[in-house]
């Protein structure tokens, strides 16, 4: 079962490969640097965020689970 994400952070060093974007592009925006989107629905894409945090090659996506 999903657990819920209380918070999804970018920490500095994001090489914008646009990764997360692709993944989940309603949580993920990369312009210049990645960035998480205001008011993103989080909780609709618990495994996506997951799954981009996974993927980033430079691991700076930092998930906190409830
Ligand atoms: S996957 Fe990681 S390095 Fe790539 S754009 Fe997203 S945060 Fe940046």
């Amino acid at each position: 079962m999903c657990k819920k994400i209380k918070s999804v952070k970018i920490a500095p060093g994001c090489i914008s490969c646009g990764t997360c974007e692709a993944v989940c592009p309603a949580v993920f925006k990369v312009t210049g640097v990645a960035h998480v989107k205001e008011d993103a629905p989080i909780q609709e894409h618990v495994d996506l965020i997951k799954e981009a945090e996974y993927m980033c090659p430079v691991n700076v996506i930092q998930v906190e689970e409830e």
